[in-house]
């Protein structure tokens, strides 16, 4: 028989697959996963369930419910200062990891560099390199995880199309400067180049650090596609809904990728989801709150076992360091 697509036929089965299903084996607590171990919000799953019977099952409009784009657009304006027209410049998807694949393939053609900056999130790489696109990676590095300016603006060029921004970053919990966006900012302002901004722990960071969205730099406007997921702010990673703001005309070209991709989200998580945005900053402030409660409650734990555990800013992360001859057999 002929070969099935080349680069996914020799694509590895996801490590978050990989240590669930370990972590099942072994009835060992799986840390290996990204995801919170309660619930998200009860009034969020009882109107998710609510919405079940009040007869919107059908097919929901393609960019996403009205409810929803709105509940989206005051967010970005309550949290940033962005001003975001609902019906145009809202893509509603299912799950962030849509949005990031709408938002590459809304951008890139064939041979279209992508800047990208590792340690980065699994969907990243193949998805660019199905689209043709050709990745250029820069590194962070341990302890600091900072941003090595020089090899950033080296991997910009004539054939920069985009920049792929996870910030708060997963899997180092770095969370981006004023000065580091704006050094990105420059650079695609001189390289005429876009970014994909996945800000998915957008409302997850710790210590007094707070996100700034690229999109929200002066004359980033109109080049930054911003994403969003309802899973991590709102403790439903199972739900899979995430939100893309971008300039009208570039949230129309995601909403095409999106209408080829799936063409719409679960009506009724789309529903709970505009309630969960408009939640009070108490809401937000106690998500962060208690996370980080449980960074430290870990990184003691793990410091405790003779690991060295870096600092997390932001993120589901935490990075430790194994090599202790205490853990040794
Ligand atoms: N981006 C990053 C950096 C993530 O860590 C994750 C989830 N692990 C996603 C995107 C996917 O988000 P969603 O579940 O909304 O698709």
């Amino acid at each position: 028989m002929k070969n099935v697509n080349s680069l996914l036929g020799g694509l590895g089965t996801t490590i978050f697959t990989v240590m669930s299903a370990l972590a099942a084996q072994h009835q060992s607590i799986n840390l290996g996963q990204g995801f919170p171990d309660t619930d998200g919000p009860p009034d969020l799953l009882e109107a998710a369930a609510a919405a079940l019977f009040d007869g919107r099952n059908q097919y929901p409009p393609m960019p996403g419910v009205p409810e929803l784009r709105q509940a989206v657009a005051a967010h970005d304006a309550r949290f940033y200062g962005l001003d975001v027209d609902p019906m145009t410049e809202v893509v509603v998807t299912p799950g962030a990891t849509e949005a990031i694949t709408a938002c590459l393939m809304a951008l890139l053609d064939r041979g279209d560099e992508v800047v990208l900056i590792e340690p980065l999130y699994d969907t990243y790489l193949p998805v660019v390199r199905l689209l043709g696109a050709v990745p250029r990676l820069v590194r962070l590095m341990p302890p600091d995880w900072e941003l090595p300016r020089t090899e950033l603006a080296t991997a910009f060029g004539p054939k920069t199309k985009a920049i792929l921004l996870n910030t708060p970053m997963n899997p180092t919990g770095k969370v981006f400067t004023a000065p580091e966006l704006a050094f990105i900012a420059d650079l695609l302002v001189r390289h005429d180049a876009y970014a994909i901004c996945d800000e998915v722990y957008e409302h997850l960071t710790f210590d007094g650090w707070r996100h700034i969205p690229l999109m929200s730099l002066p004359g980033l406007r109109e080049r930054v596609m911003r994403i969003g997921s309802a899973g991590k702010t709102f403790s439903l990673t199972g739900w899979k809904v995430g939100y893309v703001t971008a300039s009208a005309p570039l949230a129309q070209v995601v909403a095409k990728a999106h209408q080829n991709l799936t063409f719409t989200t679960a009506a009724n998580l789309q529903r709970a989801v505009a309630l969960g945005l408009a939640k009070d900053a108490a809401y937000f402030q106690g998500l962060a709150a208690h996370l980080q409660a449980k960074r430290d409650r870990l990184a003691a734990g793990l410091v405790a076992l003779g690991m060295t555990v870096l600092p997390t800013r932001g993120s589901y992360f935490i990075t430790a360091r194994f090599p202790s001859a205490r853990l040794q057999r």
